[in-house]
């Protein structure tokens, strides 16, 4: 069978054997629970309780500030003891509601209450989609009401469903395609309801067989829903390249995926929106893989949001040995953490700790003009070129080159062989043009 894939991209270790075969584990948090009000892109969420209020699981402690936002829900009931800055994943601080866990587990009124979306309106699904407070969780953070609310209904021609969870070592969707894969045949059929024109796709890399047997079986019944097979190589599940192997479609940059007649969820946020909307259950736990060599026992949990990651390295055994790098997230993507504690939000997938820091070890030297970035860009950029002109420092060039269409895949440093640290400079250099941008128009 041909697999669909895109040009460009990587065969990195995958490191998935670690966790793969490890069913999910429900626990409950121990300590004190933290909620940055902001886990999704946009602007942060308003605190709407004060220091002292009693709260229920599932209630809404921040509001969501403006268009391009989201509810942040309590996970646990208990006792508001501060709203203050923390540090979060990012390595800065933010403001966040602690609450301390009384682990009574009361819930909000109606929590848990099933419902049939086929007797809901369209702006129904989607006030109750916005109500829980639902962003993309593989990461991104967008807010899902406002992904599945296009221009015009009528112009979407495909809803896919992103299981390539292409990132070494994470196997989080994984699981849940293999444990809860009804739920997310259901969530599918739910947001299908909103687009008439559709079809529904859930598309899978080819390392993983057994996701790919149990959705076909479920979506053999189903009229509007097929699986796509795809060709594993990172990053097979970006947006942009998953749409493209998917229905042969271009997105760039400036565009949404709506423009190009593409809804995109991944697989744990079509999960949220099945559990939202056919069960009253807003975002309030999410399945983490805590993996990596220097992990004692790694595995998959399902932990409330707000969680220390402390508490994660201590669900997978604690540490075999120190490691010299803990990353939030996969290898190629993640974000570096410093200290554990940090709390986990919406979009954290894992915690992966390794015995050596290989990006730490690796001495760069001067570019060899090989070209394997070039072959390895999955955006059909020339790195060595972008990085020539952010030596020069011309951000003119830069982006004339088109460096702004660069995802920060880290495609490029990962087969560079004089280890010039490419993605980390066009993370930078993209941060500036877009300050610049924000700063002009607001001159
Ligand atoms: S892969 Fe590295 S050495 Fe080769 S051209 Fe690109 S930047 Fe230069
Ligand atoms: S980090 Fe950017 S430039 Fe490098 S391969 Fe990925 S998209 Fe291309």
């Amino acid at each position: 069978m041909r697999r669909a894939t895109f040009k460009g991209g990587i065969h990195p270790f995958d490191g998935k054997n670690l966790s793969k075969d490890k069913p999910m584990q429900v626990v409950l948090p121990k300590g004190d629970l933290v909620y940055p009000m902001a886990q999704h892109i946009g602007a942060p969420a308003k605190p709407v309780v004060a220091v002292g209020d009693q709260v229920l699981v599932g209630q809404v402690i921040g509001e969501a500030s403006s268009f391009i936002s989201a509810n942040v829900c309590s996970s646990v009931s208990g006792k508001v003891k501060a709203i203050e800055k923390r540090l979060t994943v990012s390595g800065a601080m933010a403001e966040c509601i602690v609450v301390e866990n009384d682990n009574e587990y009361t819930t909000v009124e109606g929590f848990g209450t099933k419902r049939d979306y086929k007797k809901m309106t369209k702006e129904e699904i989607r006030q109750t989609v916005k109500d829980a407070g639902i962003v993309g969780m593989g990461g991104a953070g967008f807010p899902t009401n406002v992904k599945i609310t296009p221009k015009n209904d009528n112009e979407i021609d495909f809803v896919i469903v992103n299981g390539a969870e292409c990132e070494p070592y994470l196997t989080s969707d994984y699981r849940l395609m293999l444990e809860q894969s009804q739920k997310i045949i259901d969530g599918l059929k739910i947001v299908l309801s909103l687009f008439k024109n559709a079809k529904g796709y859930i598309s899978i890399e080819d390392n993983k067989p057994e996701a790919i047997k149990a959705l076909q079986e479920l979506a053999a019944a189903e009229e509007r829903i097929e699986v796509k097979v795809l060709k594993t190589k990172y990053p097979q599940g970006s947006e942009r390249k998953i749409i493209y192997a998917t229905c042969g479609r271009k997105i760039n940059s400036k565009m949404l995926p709506s423009d190009a007649g593409c809804i995109v969820n991944n697989i744990a946020t079509i999960i949220a929106i099945y559990n939202a909307v056919s069960e009253s259950t807003p975002v309030i736990e999410r399945v983490v893989t805590v993996t990596g060599d220097a992990v004692a026992e790694p595995g998959n949990f399902v932990v409330r949001t707000g969680t220390n990651y402390r508490e994660l390295v201590d669900l997978a055994g604690g540490f075999v040995s120190e490691p010299e790098k803990i990353v939030c997230g996969g290898p190629m993507m993640g974000m570096a953490l410093y200290t554990l504690d940090v709390p986990v939000t919406k979009t954290s997938s894992a915690l992966l700790a390794m015995v050596k820091d290989p990006v730490a070890e690796a001495e760069t030297s001067a570019c060899i003009r090989c070209g394997r970035c070039v072959q390895a860009c999955p955006s059909g950029l020339v790195p060595q070129k972008m990085m020539q002109a952010i030596k020069h420092n011309d951000l003119d060039m830069f982006e004339k080159i088109h460096g702004m269409e660069c995802y920060e895949c880290g495609s490029c440093t990962y087969v560079c062989p004089a280890k010039v640290q490419l993605t980390q400079a066009f993370k930078l250099a993209r941060k500036t043009v877009m300050d610049n941008r924000r700063k002009a128009q607001n001159q």
